[in-house]
């Protein structure tokens, strides 16, 4: 084996600090594993950067069903300014979604892991993995000072696109069954000196009032909105949107995020069509907020505060597990005896052909399906779990199970349950379920059926 100028032993080591990332880390360093986080980046959070929404607390029935990591990190970020809460949907496809402010998330997510005895390295990149026959024994990372070698006892893939699980060997799927073509990307961008109110009035559809936290004026913080009425112009204009429908949110006054661009037929996986999405996504942005500032009332003094730090991937690979989630499991609100997340967002999958974007609920018993253990134990790789995007599911369950809020469920599963592993000599793929799942209730988190206990009066007193 080469020499390392750098080298650690690690119990748990994570790649990627996405929400899923910062689950994963938070719950194995509390369960008592010596764990390394390292990001790309200089800040947590991954996607959720981009500017948006946190989705969802709550059920198809609107009923609460989250708790664990994600509810404590959203009370943190409300005691600093940094997020509404969940709030309540008016003609929407979902109930709530949880508007925050993402400095706030950044700083309170990197608290947690430090916190919790983590150690973060930012600004790293993996370069390659170590394998020992078929198990991951480390990955050999590139750092400002060189190549660095970190040893683990059990690997955590939170890359979003399963980038080490694809190095080391496990079988995945990209796209849909037709065609393998993936949902598009947006570069989510944001405007200053928007009266939000006033443009909300003009041209939206659906949306969430609700006080604003640092001034408790009550505010559109989610909004869906069309053109529809400036249809002439946007093609006079040359604006490309793909379909009517875009979103936007804001905890503060005066601006908002948008998520309207649409990049479509391209790989996230390879670095000349990311640039491609960055280089259009500018594009789109620039014309979009050109023609709101010139015909739409509310924007007419705004200007572009910032694009996203990085354009928005919903899709790549979805590697192979032991088990995989299909959008029968999700719309049928299946429990599963390994399950380890519960779910109410819907499928949501921004159609990869028309720009549309299609939405089915999540039935059952309580609106609410099970992610099971298993789709987190990867095919032919040993001392691996996936957490996030990369989880075993097909295409169109991954279009409910992508969402910010379950990914760090199930990253607080991943890192539970390798900190389990870890404690008892077992390997990732022998852990109980059961004991698993017990672990993961004493950390908080919520399995059973129905709401979290004592959420209904929330409901009660936030809804309007
Ligand atoms: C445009 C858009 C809008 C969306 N809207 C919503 C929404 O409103 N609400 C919602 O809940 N969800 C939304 N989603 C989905 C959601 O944001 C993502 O699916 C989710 O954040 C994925 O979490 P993750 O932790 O798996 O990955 P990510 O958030 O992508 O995090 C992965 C992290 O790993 C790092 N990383 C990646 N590769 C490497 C590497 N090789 N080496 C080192 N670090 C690496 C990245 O920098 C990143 O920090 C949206 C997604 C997009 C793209």
């Amino acid at each position: 084996m080469v020499d390392y100028k750098h080298q650690q032993d690690v119990d748990v080591l994570i790649l990627g600090g996405g929400t899923s990332g910062v689950g994963a880390a938070v719950a194995a360093s509390r369960s008592g594993a010596n764990t390394l986080l390292v990001e790309r980046y200089g800040f947590l959070g991954g996607v959720a950067n981009v500017g948006l929404c946190l989705h969802t607390f709550h059920s198809s029935n609107g009923e609460r069903v989250v708790a664990g990591l994600p509810w404590e990190m959203i009370q943190r970020m409300k005691a600093l300014g940094g997020s509404t809460g969940p709030v309540w949907i008016e003609n929407a496809h979902m109930k709530t979604t949880t508007p925050i402010d993402v400095e706030v998330m950044k700083y309170v997510t990197q608290e947690m892991v430090l916190e919790s005895g983590g150690k973060l390295l930012y600004h790293t990149l993996p370069l390659e993995v170590v394998m020992e026959d078929n198990r991951i024994a480390g990955v050999v990372l590139l750092t400002k000072d060189g190549k660095m070698l970190v040893r683990a006892k059990v690997v955590i893939d939170c890359t979003g696109d399963g980038d080490i699980a694809t190095w080391s060997g496990v079988p995945y799927e990209k796209g849909r069954d037709s065609d393998k073509k993936m949902q598009r990307m947006s570069l989510v961008f944001k405007m200053g000196n928007v009266d939000v109110p006033r443009m909300f009035n003009e041209i939206g559809k659906g949306g969430a009032w609700a006080p604003l936290p640092d001034g408790g004026e009550s505010y559109p913080v989610w909004w869906s909105a069309t053109l529809e009425r400036y249809a002439d112009i946007a093609m006079q204009e040359g604006l490309f949107l793909g379909t009517d429908e875009f979103w936007g949110n804001t905890v503060h006054k005066g601006e908002t995020n948008i998520n309207a661009s649409r990049l479509q037929g391209l790989d996230g996986t390879n670095s000349f069509d990311l640039t491609v999405g960055e280089v259009e996504g500018k594009r789109q942005v620039f014309k979009l907020a050109e023609v709101l500032r010139k015909y739409v009332p509310g924007f007419e003094g705004s200007y572009i505060q910032a694009t996203a730090p990085f354009i928005g991937v919903r899709e790549t690979r979805r590697m192979e597990g032991e088990y995989q989630l299909t959008a029968s499991d999700c719309v049928s609100g299946r429990k599963f005896e390994d399950g380890i997340a519960k779910v109410g967002y819907p499928i949501d999958i921004h159609d990869p052909s028309s720009g549309k974007t299609l939405f089915t609920p999540i039935g059952g018993e309580d609106g609410s399906y099970d992610i099971p253990y298993r789709c987190l134990l990867p095919k032919n790789v040993e001392g691996l779990l996936l957490a996030g995007r990369c989880i075993s599911t097909t295409h169109e369950a991954m279009a409910s199970t992508r969402t910010m809020i379950t990914g760090m469920m199930v990253g607080e599963a991943a890192g539970t349950a390798a900190a389990l592993a870890i404690r008892n000599g077992t390997s990732v793929r022998a852990v109980d379920a059961n004991e698993l799942r017990e672990q993961l209730r004493k950390r908080g988190a919520h399995l059973d059926m129905g709401p979290v206990p004592g959420s209904e009066k929330e409901r009660q007193a936030t809804q309007p």
